[in-house]
């Protein structure tokens, strides 16, 4: 390891399922052999890592538990097997720390679906520290000519709305429902989708929000809190009036999960992708068949879609705003994150 690389370091720690995070320093790990050591410089946070805190969801995480699996830095150690990558370029960890690279799934590019698959911030540490650990494999190589902290959104948020859009099948011309669309997957997605030619209608609440969708580039905003018929109105908006072909649920409630079927155009696909804790999809069955809706998973993306993610947003084509804190600062954007007044992504410096 260089010998500036210190043996203690700030970071973000659940001690205990259910929080509160603690402030502290704790040591920095050397990395094993097809491992990399990462001066993560920013951090995206994401929605997930406020589940990993609070335990939504029926799959354990280490404890005690440093989150975050946006994280944009310098490569600081490398591994005794690692070639590929060197010492000063920039990376990114990712939700997929790493995985077996030998099952049907890595074989077929289909990573996240790997049964031994890493995932930082849950199962392994993650980004809400200086120095993080990643899979050489797996870790994301960013272009010297981006920008570290702008970048670090893409490294959930961006390849999850990215693959999501590719999996809803939607072409050029066609039209998403965006469910969720002012929060930090939605306000990306929004971007993605207009790089695309798809056509956006937001789903969410609230004049920021609305405001901020259209900035991105959606053509139209319904908000769900006051609407009186949001199937109604989500049709309304299609210029046949049949509706969206697609819709791509990035909420954090249950709710809008039941009623994607409800307003897509025959053949539409609903793309699940937000994951409230304890939810359900339900759809009529009798409706779904004859108007041939499918109703799909996504999650995350692999190493080509994460290379496609940071290309689209390289050439200048995603620049979805965030709002920035100190590392420190973690708990007020949780707090913000679960009052749904987090308009976007927030960004943590990890210097701060
Ligand atoms: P976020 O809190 O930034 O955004 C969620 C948005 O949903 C908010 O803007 C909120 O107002 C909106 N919302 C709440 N109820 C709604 C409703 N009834 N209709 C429409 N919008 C509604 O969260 P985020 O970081 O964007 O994450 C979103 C979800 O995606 C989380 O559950 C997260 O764990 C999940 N996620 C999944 C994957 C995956 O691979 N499948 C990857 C990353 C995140
Ligand atoms: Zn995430």
């Amino acid at each position: 390891m260089a010998s500036n690389i210190p043996s203690e370091q700030w970071a973000q720690v659940v001690e205990k399922t259910g929080g509160p995070i603690v402030y502290k320093k704790i040591p920095v790990q050397k990395p094993g052999p097809d491992e990399v050591l990462i001066n993560i410089k920013y951090s995206g946070v994401c929605h997930t890592d406020l589940h990993a805190m609070m335990g939504d969801w029926p799959l354990d995480t280490k404890l005690p538990l440093v989150g975050g699996h946006e994280g944009a830095g310098v490569v600081v150690a490398l591994g005794s097997l690692v070639e590929d990558i060197q010492i000063g370029d920039y990376a990114g960890v990712k939700w997929i720390n790493g995985t077996c690279l030998q099952c049907s799934f890595c074989q077929q590019a289909d990573e996240p679906l790997c049964a031994k698959a890493l995932m930082s911030g849950y199962t392994v540490d993650g980004t809400f520290q200086q120095y993080c650990i990643a899979k050489a494999a797996h870790v994301a190589r960013i272009p010297k000519d981006c920008d570290l902290e702008a970048i670090a959104p893409i490294l959930c948020a961006g390849i999850t709305v990215y693959k999501g859009l590719k999996e809803s099948g939607a072409r050029p011309g066609q039209t998403v429902a965006i469910v969720g669309a002012g929060g930090g997957l939605g306000s990306l997605a929004c971007q993605y989708a207009k790089a695309m030619g798809i056509e956006v209608i937001a789903i969410d609440s609230g004049e920021e929000k609305k405001a901020m969708t259209a900035k991105l580039g959606a053509r139209h905003f319904v908000d769900f809190s006051t609407t009186k018929d949001l199937v109604g109105d989500v049709k309304a908006l299609t210029e046949d009036g049949l509706g969206p072909h697609a819709a791509i649920l990035v909420a954090v409630n249950e709710k809008p999960f039941q009623q994607a079927t409800e307003y897509l155009r025959p053949r539409g696909v609903v793309v699940a992708i937000g994951l409230p804790a304890g939810a359900y999809l339900r759809a009529p069955v009798f409706e779904s068949v004859i108007r041939m809706i499918s109703i799909k998973g996504s999650y995350v993306g692999n190493r080509r879609d994460t290379a496609e993610a940071i290309e689209f947003f390289r050439r200048g084509l995603i620049n979805a705003p965030y709002k920035r804190c100190g590392l420190s600062e973690l708990q007020k954007v949780y707090d913000l994150m679960l009052e749904g007044k987090l308009a976007g992504r927030y960004v943590v410096d990890t210097s701060k």
